[in-house]
């Protein structure tokens, strides 16, 4: 049985990264990087535990992709590493960032080669470009990068995180307390992905899967009176609006059903449950810009939308234009790619005695191309 446990800290807000994804969300070919980092890992070592801590609500989404251990990050990466350290049984552990993507099998094998002779083993650079600090020039022989990952003695790690101090790394945190600390050769390609540019530098990511992902819709609601009818975004002149918790927008519910049906990301009702006073009369145009900045956040761009709006009344046509051009930008989408069509029911059905209004959409999604942006 192996005496080692990995945690991947994947909780960080990527506050540097300046596109829609998070970071830990790019994909590599079809795996977000968390989940591409995790794999890559766990093939160099027989671990007796993986735990990736990540975002509290990224976990359900993560939960479908791997069988590894999750648990919630804190708000600073000490909190979310004490967090994970709560789930680890074993007498060492070996902790590392997931900005790290290309860390290669022989540091690892350095790193565990040397457990035995410290608290903490750490892998270490030096640094080739002359070093300045203020206007003095400082020996540069003396100055060392510290990486990720590290390898821990799991209990003098425990007692040293049990501070109110913040370190950067465990080894800091380690000698603070007293503990032992020792390096060995790190390696450049565990450097940290911090700005998008530095992507196109590290040879172990290939490019995102050029797939598409499409997704259906579907809603209907029937009319109330003495309520205003907004439909596709736009205000329409009509006696009555739609019965509804929020403002009753059905085609606006259905492409947002459509979204995260191509995103595999449930439903309407998971994300904007109608028990939630927060959604009462709520603006649906609201709804849709969360929705999609959620899809974006996970990875996806979106190519296409078509929504059918099928209603006897009212006449829809006069504000199909008006519709796309109010919905498109909310979905950083050209109008050019978004679609919009009416339909009656020949005046058969609850749609044609006028009770209400149904609505189907499809979206197409693709991965966000981190190499040409
Ligand atoms: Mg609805």
């Amino acid at each position: 049985m192996s005496d080692l446990t990995l945690i991947l800290l994947a909780a960080g807000s990527s506050s540097r990264f300046k596109v829609p994804v998070k970071k830990q969300w790019l994909r590599i070919g079809h795996d977000p990087l968390w989940l591409f980092v995790t794999n890559r890992i766990t093939k160099m070592f027989l671990f007796a535990n993986i735990i990736v801590v990540a975002h509290p609500e990224e976990l359900p989404f993560m939960q479908q992709m791997c069988d590894v251990t999750l648990v919630a990050g804190g708000e600073t990466r000490q909190r979310s590493l004490r967090n994970a350290l709560a789930h680890v049984t074993t007498p060492y552990v070996l902790v590392s960032d997931i900005a790290r993507a290309c860390i290669a099998p022989d540091l690892i094998a350095r790193l565990i080669a040397a457990k035995e002779q410290a608290d903490c083993i750490v892998p270490i650079l030096g640094v080739n470009d002359t070093i300045l600090y203020g206007d003095e020039t400082i020996a540069r022989e003396s100055i060392k990068r510290v990486q990720t990952p590290q390898l821990s003695r799991t209990d003098v790690l425990r007692l040293a995180l049990n501070t109110m101090q913040e370190y950067t790394d465990e080894s800091s945190a380690i000698v603070a307390h007293g503990g032992t600390r020792t390096y060995v050769e790190g390696d450049i390609r565990a450097d940290k992905i911090t700005h998008i540019d530095d992507l196109a530098s590290l040879e172990c990511l290939e490019a995102p899967c050029a797939m598409t992902f499409t997704g259906n819709g579907f809603d209907i609601h029937p009319f109330e009176e003495s309520k205003p009818m907004v439909l596709g975004g736009v205000r329409i002149d009509s006696p009555y609006g739609f019965k509804a918790h929020s403002d009753g927008d059905v085609a606006i519910h259905a492409l947002i059903d459509a979204l995260l049906g191509a995103a595999c990301m449930g439903d309407i009702g998971m994300l904007f449950p109608d028990t939630d006073e927060n959604y009462k009369n709520i603006d649906s145009k609201v709804l849709l810009q969360r929705c999609v900045a959620m899809i974006h956040h996970f990875g996806f761009v979106i190519s296409h939308a078509d929504i059918t709006i099928i209603a006897q009344e009212p006449k829809v046509a006069p504000y199909k234009e008006k519709m796309r051009k109010t919905l498109a930008p909310l979905m950083h989408l050209s109008p050019a790619r978004l679609n919009i069509k009416a339909t009656t029911t020949e005046h058969l059905g609850f749609i044609g005695r006028k009770e209400g209004v149904g609505v189907i959409a499809t979206a197409s999604l693709h991965y966000f191309d981190w190499i040409n942006g």
